[in-house]
C-alpha cells in the first residue's frame, strides 16, 4: 500500500513535470475538461493526492494498493499495460502523466470540503502532536485498538499499514492495546516514532530496500523477533482487516 512518503515522492515526480505546464490531451473524457488548462500544484494529503488546475478544479487520486501514476516522455513505452490506465495528462511539450489502477480517480471542486475529514499530514512542517492526541481522545476512539488508531486517517493523515507495525514494534505496544490504556505520552512517542521514521524514508532518494530501513516485524510472521528472538505473528485487525505484525514476547 503506498504510504504517505511513497505519496510525497510521487506528488514530487508529478509536479516537475505538470507544475505550470499545459494539458494538451487529457483522457478519459470525464477529464477533457482539462485540456487548454495550466496544473497549477500537485498536492499530497495524507494518502490523497490532488492535481490542481488554473481552472478552481483538481483531480483527486487515492491509489490504494494498487494504483501509481508514472510520466512519460512521449514515444516512450509504458511500464504497465494500456488497459490498466485510468487517467492520462498530456503537457504541451509532451510529457505524459498516466495513472494506473487507482480505484478512486474523480474530479473535486474544492479540496477542503471533499478531504475535511482528515486529520493534519503527518508528513507537513504544521503538524502538531497535540493535535494529534486530542483526534485521538475523541469518545469514539476509546474504545479502538492502538493498532487501529494508528489507520484512522482522521486522527492524523498518512500512516500506512508498514509504518503502523514498525512504529508500535519500537515502542514495545501491543496493536491490541485499547487507546483508553495509553497515556498522553505514549501516543505521543508512537506517533512521533511514526513521523520520524516516514520522514527519514521522505529523505532517501534511493529506494532499494536495503537504503530505506528494513522492517523489523512487518510482513515478518514466523521469523524472530530482531530484539528478542520470539517468532512475530500477525493476524487481521479492525474493520478492514488489515494485517498487523507484532512481537507477542516484547510489544506487551
Ligand atoms: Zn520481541
Amino acid at each position: 500500500m503506498p504510504e504517505g512518503d511513497t505519496i510525497w515522492r510521487t506528488a514530487e515526480t508529478l509536479r516537475a513535470a505538470l507544475h505550470d505546464k499545459r494539458i494538451a490531451d487529457a483522457k478519459p473524457d470525464t477529464l477533457k475538461r482539462f485540456q487548454g488548462r495550466t496544473v497549477t500544484d500537485v498536492k499530497p494529503v495524507g494518502k490523497h493526492l490532488l492535481i490542481r488546475f488554473d481552472n478552481g478544479l483538481a483531480i483527486h487520486s487515492h491509489m490504494r494498493m494498487q494504483g501509481a501514476w508514472h510520466v512519460y516522455e512521449t514515444g516512450q513505452r509504458w511500464r504497465r499495460p494500456q488497459w490498466q490506465a485510468k487517467a492520462l495528462l498530456q503537457t504541451e511539450d509532451g510529457t505524459q502523466a498516466v495513472c494506473f489502477s487507482a480505484p478512486i480517480i474523480e474530479i473535486v471542486k474544492d479540496e477542503n470540503t471533499k478531504l475535511g475529514h482528515l486529520g493534519p499530514d503527518i508528513l507537513t512542517d504544521e503538524w502538531s502532536i497535540e493535535e494529534v492526541v486530542a483526534n485521538a481522545r475523541k469518545s469514539n476512539n476509546n474504545a479502538k485498538t492502538i493498532g487501529e488508531l494508528l489507520l484512522d486517517q482522521r486522527v492524523t493523515a498518512g500512516i500506512g499499514n508498514i509504518h503502523r507495525c514498525e512504529a508500535l514494534w519500537q515502542r514495545r505496544t501491543n496493536p491490541f492495546k485499547p487507546t483508553k490504556d495509553l497515556t498522553d505520552d505514549d501516543l505521543k512517542q508512537i506517533f512521533e516514532t511514526a513521523r520520524q521514521n516516514m520522514q527519514r524514508n521522505l529523505h532517501t532518494t534511493d529506494t532499494t530496500t536495503t537504503a530505506r530501513s528494513r522492517p523489523a516485524v512487518h510482513a515478518r510472521a514466523g521469523r524472530p523477533c530482531p530484539r528478542c528472538g520470539t517468532r512475530i505473528q500477525v493476524r487481521a485487525q479492525g474493520e478492514q482487516a488489515r494485517l498487523v505484525y507484532w512481537c507477542p514476547a516484547c510489544q506487551t
